[in-house]
């Protein structure tokens, strides 16, 4: 089998960052998972003894613990230094600066809107800067904006890191067509982009596409859903263990690309893998 990579995929800057730091303090925990990579958490454990708290409650005075890169809510940092706990702030800067958006847009009176996932981690953490909680609103359609009542008449939106521009500009569009002042800062990523749209490029050429990445990432997954658009047959893996021999069956060329928290030697597993089959 034939195997051609993406122009630009797999560890984007923030992650990068966030396992050096991790390696150089040997013996520290990170709270809640480092990045979206049980293989690369596991390789950390192992090779560095960085430990794993999923529990503020567990934190004990003397621990290292470090931020990851999608950070985590305000009073979980406030109560994390309470306790005396030596804190590594390992956030991406591009996740840093949404919160801080939130925390000057919120004290200015404004609204807030955030396009993404209620339930991620990185949208928590940023919902929690909002000054009046009640005022933060979560989207991730703009049919949503619907049910919203804004407090103030003024809005300031912005999108979770990992989401999909096209969209992000469908609910802006939505929002203006209802409120008289909309402050729109646009907060994807550009790693992200650029993974996207290399992935975009590759899966209409290929006759298989394999992306790599946690299951559970946000990234991962919406690279998945680009690739399908062009490549029905595309398949999300964790690494080379799920790969099926079956679906590379009478096909020829397959196209790899990787999510922003997937190690380079994850990637060159799978593509060892995937050459190998016939
Ligand atoms: S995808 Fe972007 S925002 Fe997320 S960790 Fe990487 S560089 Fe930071």
């Amino acid at each position: 089998m034939k195997v051609k990579l993406a122009s630009n995929y797999g560890f984007c800057f923030g992650v990068k960052r966030a396992i050096k730091i991790a390696e150089s303090y040997e013996n520290a925990s990170t709270m809640g998972p480092l990045i979206h990579n049980q293989d690369e958490i596991n390789r950390l454990k192992n090779n560095f003894n960085v430990g794993l708290y999923t529990d503020l409650k567990d934190v004990k005075d003397d621990d290292t613990i470090i931020i990851r890169t999608h950070g985590i809510p305000k009073d979980d940092l406030k109560n994390l230094k309470a306790k005396n706990a030596k804190v590594i702030n390992a956030t991406c800067p591009f996740v840093t600066t949404p919160q801080q958006i939130v925390k000057k847009m919120s004290k200015e009176e404004y609204s807030i809107l955030i396009f993404g996932d209620s339930e991620h981690p990185e949208v928590k953490g940023v919902q929690s800067y909002g000054y009046d909680l009640d005022d933060v609103h979560i989207v991730l359609e703009p049919s949503d904006l619907e049910k919203i009542n804004f407090k103030y008449g003024k809005v300031a939106t912005i999108a979770q890191t990992t989401k999909k521009k096209e969209k992000y500009l469908e609910i802006v569009n939505t929002l203006i067509l209802k409120n008289k002042e909309v402050r729109v800062f646009n907060t994807i990523c550009d790693a992200t982009f650029e993974n996207q749209d290399a992935a975009r490029e590759l899966s209409v050429e290929v006759d298989v596409m394999v992306v790599i990445g946690g299951k559970k990432s946000s990234n991962t997954k919406q690279l998945h859903s680009i690739c399908k658009e062009n490549c029905e047959d595309s398949y999300l893996i964790e690494n080379e263990n799920d790969l099926d021999p079956k679906w590379f069956e009478n096909k020829k060329l397959c196209g790899i690309t990787a999510g922003a928290s997937t190690p380079d030697w994850i990637i060159q597993q799978v593509v060892n893998c995937v050459e190998s089959y016939n």
